[in-house]
């Protein structure tokens, strides 16, 4: 099934048409629970990883921060646990709620496994995998077809206490015979574990964040923000979270920088400014009411069909050098 973006609500080039030159398409994945395959761009799922090649790791080991350490099995479990109690709830109208067996295999909510288990190095986790085929804001090295974002999924204090993103870009033809079972990490931040996911991509055109066009432009669109507020009786439309920028997993576009406003993201390698490469959010759209949801999307549908949650429901941007696809990437959250 497709997922459509509904038009915005007022086309904001009408009344600032130089936005044109401060605009970008960007490809809203729309991931939604599934059973993807290695040859199906996904978020969450199984990787076309080479027989012969390393899996990364992560060997940051005491330098992690530990809030909680759930197995990725205990992880699913418990997702499976809730869901069941939800869908039941939905079935028969009843009130939410778990019976006395679910309640027992669930872990204490404290619970944690031992911080030892973090001497070791820690397999990274699939995020999500891209084909050029499905992805019309694909960017890849010549002759690449597919990108590979991976994790380690804990936190990492050096890095604003995000995961520690790795970065594959590969020609599919090229990998003939897979890796037979991707090797998972022992323990894990239960909100770095994707469910796995299919996509739905969908490409759309995005405006440059406020903070970061010329300042007479920005100016002038909070003045008329504040002028069209007055006037309506609906609610306050928003240029950073109505009109310009998408929320939710999406290739390409601009960040919303509107938790910090905006820092440099400058290459460590070569000091070239960055551009968005990838972004993996907390919510697709903002409560039922959001005018992100897409319009094939019932009302009651969960904004969070990742399970992965980025610090208090923010998105984690991930940035690549412009100059090299060699070259490091980098992170913010916002
Ligand atoms: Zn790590
Ligand atoms: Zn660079």
């Amino acid at each position: 099934m497709t997922r459509t973006t509904p038009p915005r609500p007022l086309d904001i080039t009408e009344f600032f048409p130089e936005l044109r030159e401060h605009s970008a398409t960007a490809t809203r994945l729309h991931p939604r629970p599934g059973a993807p395959t290695a040859a199906d761009s996904s978020v969450g799922g199984p990787l076309l990883w080479p027989a012969g090649e390393t899996w990364p790791t992560c060997s940051d080991g005491a330098h992690h921060y530990v809030f909680r350490l759930r197995t990725p099995a205990t992880v699913r479990r418990s997702r499976e646990i809730y869901a069941a109690a939800q869908a039941r709830a939905d079935l028969t109208g009843n009130r939410y709620a778990l019976t006395d067996e679910e309640r027992a295999e669930l872990p204490d909510f404290d619970f944690s496994e031992p911080r030892s288990v973090l001497n070791q190095p820690i397999p990274m986790l699939p995020v999500a995998q891209l084909y050029r085929r499905d992805v019309p804001d694909f960017v890849g090295p010549d002759g690449a077809d597919l990108l590979q974002v991976l994790w380690c999924p804990l936190d990492h204090p050096e890095e604003g206490y995000n995961p520690r993103v790795r970065l594959y870009w590969r020609r599919s033809a090229d990998v003939t015979r897979l890796l037979d079972a991707a090797p998972e990490p022992p323990v894990l931040n239960e909100s770095y574990l994707p469910t796995p996911c299919v996509v739905h991509p969908e490409q759309i055109r995005e405006y440059q964040y406020g903070g970061l066009l010329p300042e007479q432009l920005d100016a002038r669109i909070t003045a008329w923000e504040e002028r069209i507020d007055e006037e309506s009786d609906d609610d306050p439309l928003n240029y950073q979270f109505d009109l310009s920028l998408a929320p939710g997993w999406k290739v390409g576009g601009f960040a919303n920088w509107s938790l910090s406003d905006p820092h440099p993201m400058d290459c460590a390698e070569c000091g070239t400014p960055m551009t968005l490469l990838f972004t993996a959010d907390s919510g697709e759209w903002q409560g039922s009411g959001g005018t992100w949801r897409p319009v094939e999307e019932p009302a009651a549908a969960s904004s969070g069909p990742t399970d992965v949650v980025i610090g208090r429901g923010y998105a984690l941007y991930v940035f690549r050098c412009p100059s090299s696809f060699e070259h490091p990437p980098a992170t913010a959250m916002q």
